[in-house]
């Protein structure tokens, strides 16, 4: 799974790093709430030079300030 070093250092320090794709530090990750009872959601990492993402189900989303619109053009 390329985007697994991603994850890691979102889950570790919030940060998305270098894409996996193209080496491009411009990438992003943010979530969307669903259910705002059980705050469960989904999220994305995904970089804005590429625009190759990967989406993240099912997530409890913690975190009100990574809470933004995924973009709609991404390539999972
Ligand atoms: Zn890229």
């Amino acid at each position: 799974m390329k985007w697994l070093k991603n994850l890691e250092n979102i889950a570790k320090n919030h940060k998305s790093g270098l894409c996996p794709i193209c080496g491009s530090k411009e990438t992003d990750f943010g979530y969307s709430i669903i259910d705002p009872k059980s705050r469960m959601g989904y999220g994305a990492v995904w970089c804005n030079s590429c625009r190759h993402a990967f989406h993240i189900s099912r997530v409890e989303v913690k975190d009100e300030k990574h809470i933004k619109e995924i973009p709609h053009n991404l390539i999972y």
